[in-house]
């Protein structure tokens, strides 16, 4: 409220392109906030849309069911690796967490073991701005000492080292193994960001890394909640960044590009194991009823994402094409005085700082420029929808470009 940066009014949307009210156009690389994975005023997508309204856009979801979350639960059944297969449908990822670490607590309880309520996370995690969400993102960027004494207090093992596509060093995962090892009598789940750390740092680290995770949570028993809400759908060049480990979590959560931004939507997965273990517990059932719990219009147009990502060859075309662009034309950038670090993964393009940016200077230059990028941090980080043409995508990288050489930044 205090002396706030300016904002532009946006009056439509389509493909790729934000066009602003005084006519200006920009060639979005964020796909808002990762979720437009398909560009925006879909034709297929306004349409399921329409569909739906006509016949309704809401009815409770207690007592009563219908056709659209049926279809979107069988559609995110098939997709999910085995043995997810039991689907919470709620409205945001922030909740989806929140249902993910109800879900582990109620299942601990049912089994007789009420003392495991605490989580494990990593340094450098997001999960979302919810209170059990936000006490399991990164203390420091988390902002933890805003909220102390409200929020519980969890494990945290630091930050994964090893990057992706690099060598593994077995030490990389020793302090997460003691903390594990030392309090699994109170840990019910580990809670982590698979292969990608998002707002936290937007940092791609080894998948042994999860593999060894995965062992550790079976060995010591203790349930596994990966949070897919940003790599979900293809992001990082697997539909679930899961993949690059080939390894399954007890708990998924899906959120962002589930209705390719459309509507606000997300859901919890596990495993028929969890799902019936914690129904025998004391509540009968897991003790969460959102209203607008799988809104038929969110419902629909999730099914229609899924379904063009599916009938698509978004792999060959899309994300790998994405990703071969981003590391051929943002490599140069390694060169800059003020850049620490070029990484891309997916359709995913970082290119870390010195020094955190000023997000007040550089998005003026980038709207000049004809494109809309918003970083954090030390970051500044393309992740632009999948139905990028070639042109467009050089448009942003070598503005970016431009913007970097040109003094003070
Ligand atoms: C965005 C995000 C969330 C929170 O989702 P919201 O829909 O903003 O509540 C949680 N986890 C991760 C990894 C995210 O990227």
């Amino acid at each position: 409220m205090i002396a706030p940066p300016p904002v532009y009014p946006v009056v439509s949307a389509s493909g790729v392109h934000l066009t602003l009210a005084d006519g200006r156009k920009l060639i979005d690389g964020m796909s808002s906030w990762w979720a437009v994975i398909h560009g925006y005023n879909h034709p297929r997508l306004n349409l399921a849309l329409e569909k739906q309204i006509k016949s309704m856009a809401h009815v409770m979801f207690g007592g009563l069911t219908h056709t659209p979350a049926i279809d979107l639960a069988r559609r995110l059944v098939a997709l999910t690796p085995d043995p997810l297969d039991k689907v919470f449908l709620c409205d945001s990822g922030s909740v989806s967490v929140e249902v993910a670490i109800k879900m582990a607590i109620q299942y601990w309880q049912a089994r007789g073991r009420p003392r495991k309520h605490r989580l494990l996370a990593l340094a450098g995690g997001y999960h979302g701005d919810t209170f059990a969400a936000m006490s399991v993102c990164d203390p420091v960027t988390g902002m933890h000492h805003l909220f102390r004494g409200v929020l519980p207090q969890q494990f945290f093992a630091p930050r994964p080292g090893c990057r992706f596509g690099e060598p593994w060093d077995p030490d990389d995962v020793t302090e997460f193994a003691g903390l594990i090892g030392a309090h699994c009598d109170e840990i019910a789940a580990v809670i982590l960001e698979p292969i990608v750390q998002g707002a936290g740092g937007m940092w791609f680290y080894h998948p042994e890394y999860l593999r060894q995770v995965r062992a550790l949570c079976d060995a010591h028993d203790v349930l596994l909640i990966t949070d897919e809400i940003a790599t979900g759908f293809g992001r990082t060049g697997t539909l679930f960044a899961c993949e690059h480990a080939g390894i399954v979590p007890d708990i998924l959560c899906l959120g962002k590009a589930l209705t390719s931004g459309y509507l606000t939507l997300a859901a919890t997965l596990t495993t028929a194991s969890v799902a019936e273990t914690l129904s025998c517990g004391g509540a009968g059932c897991l003790m969460q009823g959102p209203t607008f719990m799988a809104n038929p219009l969110a419902c629909a147009v999730a099914t229609a994402s899924i379904d063009l990502l599916c009938e698509s060859d978004w792999w060959q075309r899309s994300v790998q094409s994405i990703e071969q662009q981003l590391r051929d034309e943002l490599a140069a950038c390694i060169e800059l005085p003020s850049v620490r670090d070029v990484r891309v993964l997916g359709a995913i393009g970082v290119i870390e700082m010195q020094e955190s940016v000023d997000v007040r200077r550089l998005t003026p230059r980038f709207v000049e420029s004809g494109i809309w990028l918003r970083p954090f941090d030390r970051q500044i980080y393309i992740m632009p929808p999948y139905v990028i043409e070639p042109q467009d995508l050089s448009c942003i990288t070598d503005a970016v470009r431009r913007v970097l050489v040109e003094k003070g930044c």
